[in-house]
């Protein structure tokens, strides 16, 4: 393994690491912190390259996120790039939930549709890439489910070597799907931060590229993308609301960041946004630092359904703040049981099945709008990352068969199921 960035990165737009907080700049390495006051580092990139990019340089590729491969820090080198095909998956006009929700204009980015069924493959697939471009044999990572899924089948189709932490409480349809590729699995009784300081310890001893701390800020770039496909789907413009489930914050962040850049490059033209933040209530440190006006976050112990959100000390949290701040958005977080609801809402309008984040955003969408924080007028987009069976654990109970009746044509006309 080499410490410096090697000739694997031949060809990325990314010129170093940027501390967050001081400024302090480090070059591409396995490095997540600053060394001179430990604040998350950020990928920079080189303005000129950057400016290489056009709409056709991206139409002309891949129906995947590699179509932006020229805005990402790792795998331009098609040989060490890790690719199952994430990207490009549905922008779906959801006219019959905007008539349910009272708005004029909504959209549904349905991530649920990517090779392991999340939004966690965007990430999984540039941090893999850089893991590889640095060297190494071995990844890992802490996940709340989605990304072990989709470290597992990543590392599994180009050969390395996975060892993947989860709380040991997580729905069968994650553990399962994280087993089945045959990688070690280790399940550990405690919650998501537990397994997270864990690994950050392991991190210290073992040469290994762990997804969400050493490799974390090229991982974190790969959600860009998520906002890249919706500015090129929509026609290369962006939407007025854009609303968000919320685990670390990662992800809100790097929408934020992705419209930012395509305006300042001249890939779309500038126009206004609102960033929307969503949790469930039982795990929700940002939304309430947000209601109450706070600055940082304070850290709680997850109680919710929505376990694929279930961060109680979420690493972006204050820069999600000041995202949602700064365009003018909100936050809101939702019960259990209005996550169960949004499920069965998007389901029963769109015939789109979420994962509970799902749930959680189009609860909370409802909510804001309730409140008069979403704008019923304004063109929204609203973010599904993940499949409903993934989480089928959440609707298990109120999903069921409508009659269950006998082989026979008289059970069937006496079970008043023909409406
Ligand atoms: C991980 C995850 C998120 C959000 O992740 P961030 O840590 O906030 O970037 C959202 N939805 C699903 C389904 C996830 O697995
Ligand atoms: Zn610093």
């Amino acid at each position: 393994m080499t410490s410096l960035a090697p000739a694997a990165f031949a060809g990325s737009p990314a010129s170093g690491l940027i501390c967050r907080e001081c400024g302090h700049r480090t070059p591409l390495a396995p490095v997540h912190v600053c060394t001179e006051c430990f604040a998350p580092l950020e990928v920079e990139y080189d303005e000129a390259k950057l400016k290489l990019v056009t709409r056709a340089s991206i139409e002309a590729g891949p129906q995947t996120i590699w179509r932006y491969a020229g805005l990402l820090p790792a795998g331009q080198d098609v040989e060490t790039r890790v690719d199952l095909g994430a990207g490009m998956t549905k922008l779906r006009e959801a006219p019959n939930l905007a008539k349910a929700l009272g708005m004029r204009k909504l959209w549904v980015k349905d991530d649920s549709g990517n090779p392991t069924h999340s939004f966690k493959d965007r990430v999984v697939s540039v941090a893999l890439s850089a893991a590889r471009a640095f060297g190494y044999d071995t990844v890992s990572c802490a996940s709340t489910g989605n990304l072990a899924n989709s470290v597992a089948a990543h590392a599994t189709h180009v050969g390395l070597r996975a060892v993947v932490f989860i709380p040991s409480d997580l729905e069968q349809g994650k553990v399962v799907q994280t087993a089945v590729y045959g990688q070690t699995l280790v399940a550990v009784d405690g919650t998501y931060d537990d397994v997270n300081r864990l690994c950050s310890e392991i991190a210290e001893q073992e040469e290994w590229a762990f997804v969400n701390v050493n490799v974390r800020p090229y991982y974190a770039e790969g959600s860009k993308t998520l906002g890249y496909e919706v500015a090129e789907q929509l026609g290369w413009r962006l939407p007025q609301q854009v609303v968000i489930p919320m685990a670390s914050g990662s992800l809100l962040t790097k929408v934020d960041k992705a419209f930012r850049e395509l305006s300042k490059l001249g890939l779309v033209d500038a126009s206004p946004y609102k960033v929307f933040g969503a949790q469930a209530t039982g795990c929700s440190p940002i939304a309430t630092a947000f209601e109450n006006g706070w600055d940082t976050v304070k850290p709680v112990k997850p109680n919710t359904i929505a376990k694929s959100l279930a961060i109680g000390n979420p690493a972006d949290g204050p820069y999600a703040l000041d995202v949602v701040r700064r365009t003018g958005g909100a936050m809101g977080h939702v019960s259990d049981e209005e996550v169960v609801e949004g499920i069965s809402l998007l389901a029963e309008t769109e015939g789109v099945f979420a994962e509970t984040a799902g749930g959680v955003t189009v609860a909370t969408l409802r909510q804001l709008l309730k409140t008069g924080r979403v704008d019923p007028d304004a063109e929204t987009v609203l973010y599904n990352t993940g499949d409903g069976l993934k989480t089928i654990e959440a609707t298990a109970l109120t999903s069921v068969p409508t009659v269950t009746i006998a082989p026979s044509y008289s059970a069937f006309a006496k079970s008043g199921a023909a409406g």
